[in-house]
This record gives structure tokens, sequence and C-alpha cells, in this order.
């Protein structure tokens, strides 16, 4: 099956087109054939695709809306100039996959979607008022130009995170919010970190109920996950993206009262602060400088430029607390994983963070450290550190696509 998987933002629009089948995920052998992404939908918009291998292309065309992103990106396919192995027509296309940010308690898994599924996410915008509606967008623009015969399925960033325990996931304010509004913990990149473990499976050939491990999704957006049994049982996103880790330019855990002190005192809207918070805290936030992570490591290097050395000292330490008390949680882990655009290519942030914990019997190998590299899976502990460290490069659209053909093809799901 040729999977168009599809991933919409409030102005942008990411995808991929995999071609996947029962078989080909027994034995890996899935193959993406063509992606893009489109930035800037309302304006001038920044267009990127690229065929298999060959070298991206770049345009800039106006584009109104998702829908108009969606109708270039389908011309685009259907060009007899594109070439896209084994597709000539939208008639190749043969199901969708859309990411789906918030299912909140309604979505434990991956869904084929209709009107009911449609009406669920249309009820967890409240929680996710700029994700969802931009997903929704996605799918509705997927129904006018591919046809509602095309099946399409939704793969919630949340639904990893179903099993988290009650003590985990309530916050501890009155239980009636709870029950009245669903306020709670939600987590995010589920996708990523499922597929995280089942990477770490494959490569250990452990069985789901022996997955007992952390796992760290280090990209623009930052989160851990504690995995006990295969399941998720914790994790630092909370009922939105910002609570956790320190990121790009979110500033994870904070206390509330901050956001009250900052009305009263400089009479900013609470607007004003969400928008600080989400947009203008993090990384770029204590550096004033930059969110690219990379970036920040060559100010520091070469300028020692100090509040970049900061903003990278305090990552690393939100980091390793969320590992520290991962790791008290489950009483122990047998590994740590690193993904995301960070977690693949900082050796020197992964250094930061497992620095000095070899009293935890976890010590890296400065050599395998250093040579890994984006896209490699690879063990960076030392042979003597009781927790193997690895680095396991995540795929969401991968998951997305494999979803997308089980869930029209009924079959099962494996976590
Ligand atoms: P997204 O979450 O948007 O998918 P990525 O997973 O690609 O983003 O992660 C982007 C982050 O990865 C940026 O902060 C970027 O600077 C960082 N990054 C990429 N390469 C390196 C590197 N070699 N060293 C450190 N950070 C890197």
């Amino acid at each position: 099956m040729n999977v168009f998987v599809l991933n919409c933002g409030s102005s942008s629009l990411k995808f991929q087109i995999i071609e996947t089948d029962a078989e080909m995920i027994e034995q890996d052998g899935d193959k993406q054939l063509a992606k893009g992404l489109i930035e800037r939908i309302g304006s001038e918009a920044i267009i990127t695709f690229q065929v298999g291998e060959q070298a991206s292309v770049k345009s800039a065309t106006p584009l109104r809306d998702h829908k108009a992103a969606l109708a270039h990106v389908i011309k685009w396919i259907t060009a007899p100039e594109t070439h896209i192995a084994g597709i000539s027509g939208l008639a190749d296309i043969h199901a969708i996959g859309h990411r789906v940010v918030h299912g909140a308690e309604r979505f434990k898994g991956s869904h084929l979607i209709d009107k009911a599924v449609i009406a669920g996410v249309q009820e967890c915008i409240d929680l996710a008022p700029l994700h969802n509606p931009a997903n929704l967008k996605g799918i509705y623009a997927a129904t006018e130009l591919f046809g509602p015969a095309m099946p399409q399925v939704a793969v919630f960033d949340t639904a990893f995170h179903s099993t988290l325990p009650e003590a985990a996931y309530l916050y501890a304010i009155p239980y009636q919010l709870y029950r009245r509004f669903k306020i709670r913990k939600y987590g995010f990149h589920g996708t990523s970190h499922r597929y995280i473990a089942f990477r770490y499976r494959k490569l250990t050939g452990r069985q789901r109920k022996d997955t007992n491990i952390i796992t760290v999704h280090l990209g623009n957006g930052c989160s851990a996950c504690a995995i006990k049994g295969g399941k998720s049982v914790d994790t630092s996103m909370g009922m939105t993206p910002l609570e956790g880790l320190m990121m790009g330019t979110r500033s994870g855990d904070i206390d509330p009262t901050v956001i009250e002190f900052l009305m009263h005192k400089e009479g900013t809207s609470m607007e004003e602060i969400f928008s600080t918070l989400n947009k203008r805290s993090g990384l770029l936030g204590i550096s004033g400088l930059t969110n690219d992570m990379r970036d920040l490591e060559g100010e520091a290097e070469e300028h020692q430029d100090r509040r970049a050395i900061l903003a990278i000292e305090m990552f690393c330490y939100r980091v390793k607390k969320y590992i520290g008390s991962y790791m008290a949680a489950m009483n122990g882990t047998d590994a740590i994983c690193f993904a995301g655009g960070i977690g693949e290519n900082g050796s020197g942030i992964r250094k930061g963070i497992l620095g000095n914990l070899e009293w935890m019997g976890i010590e890296l190998d400065d050599a395998r450290n250093a040579t890994a590299v984006r896209g490699k899976e690879m063990l960076i502990s030392s042979d003597k550190s009781r927790v193997p460290v690895y680095v396991i490069p995540t795929n969401e659209e991968l998951v997305l696509a494999r979803d997308t053909v089980r869930a029209v093809k009924s079959l099962p799901f494996p976590c």
C-alpha cells in the first residue's frame, strides 16, 4: 500500500509517501517514496519537495489555506515530471494517515476516521486549541481532494500515554476539576516514544513485557517517558506540551504563580504570557540568541557566550533530573534511549545530561558517544555501564504509515 502521511500544523503541512504493508512491516522493508514540507501557509508559502534520495527542490508560492497547500502537493505528486516510484496518479495513493495531536481520554489508539472520530477530535479542541483545528483542516482538505472513499486514519500523539496510572497523570488540584474538565497530564510525542521502545526491543531481542526503559526525545519539542513493561507509566509533557523539560522556545516546568505575578507587575495579558512561555522561553529565552541547539553550542564554543553556556547547562540539568526521577519511579531502568535532533546528534548534550552518573551505574563511552550520528541506532555507553545507553533515531512518520495499514486492514496494533 502507498500511504500518504500528513501532519498539519497551524501554518504548516508536512507529508511523506511511504510504501508499506503487513509483510514489509514484518521485514522492516517499508520504503519512503517522497516527502515534503510547506511552511507559512496563509502567505507566501515556502515549499520543499523531495523524491526518494534525490536532492530536495525548494520553491515559493502564495497558498491561502491548508486545502490550497494540499492541492499544491497533489499537483506535484501527479505531475508527469515528478516520477515518484509506483505513483502515476492519485489512484496510486491507497490510504492517508493523519497525525492528530490531542486525543484526550477518548482515543487510546489509532482509528479509521469516520464521523464519530471527527466529532471526538473536535471535542478535544479545548485541550489543544492550536493543534487539533489544524489537524482537522488536514482531514477536511484530504476528504475533499482525495474523495470521500479514501480511507483515512488518525494517529494520536497522546495515545501511547493512555496507560499512565492515575497517580502519575493527576495534578494535585481539587479532584472535581479532573472530573468536570478532565484536567490532567496527557503527554505528547507518544508516537515517537512508542517507536523508540519498539526499536529497543528489536535491537535487544527483548519482549514487550521486559521493556523497562527511559526514552528521551530531544528535538525542538522535548519530552522524556518512563516505559515499564512496554507501557508508558510517566511522561514529562502535561495537559499541553508546555510542561516538563526545557525546550527550544518552551519554558517547561514553571511555578504557575509566575503568571499571576507577571500580570500584576507588567499588566501583561494572559495570552501574551502564554505566548512568551511557548514561543520566547526555553533555549531562546535564556540565551537571548536562538532556539537552535547546534547554533548555541557554536556560540558557547567560539565566543564563550555566557548565556548560551547557561542555556545548555539548564537544558542538560533538567533532563538529568527527569531521568533520575523516572529511575526512582520505576525502581531503576534497563536502558536510556535518546532520539530527536538533539538526542541523536548532540554528543556534548548527552554527555552533559549523563555525566557524573557513574554512581547510578550510568557511564558513557566517550568514543562511542562522539561517533553516534543521526539516522543510526547505536550503543553509546561503556561496557562497564550497568545501564546501557542508546541513540535510537525516531521515525514518527513510519509509525503513522504502519498504523494506517493496520487500521485499514484490521490488523493488530503491536505497541
Ligand atoms: P523537530 O522537533 O522540529 O522535529 P528536530 O528533531 O530536527 O526538530 O531537532 C531540532 C534540534 O536538533 C535543533 O535544536 C537543532 O539545533 C538540533 N540539532 C541538530 N543537529 C545537531 C547537532 N549536531 N548537535 C546538536 N544539536 C543538533
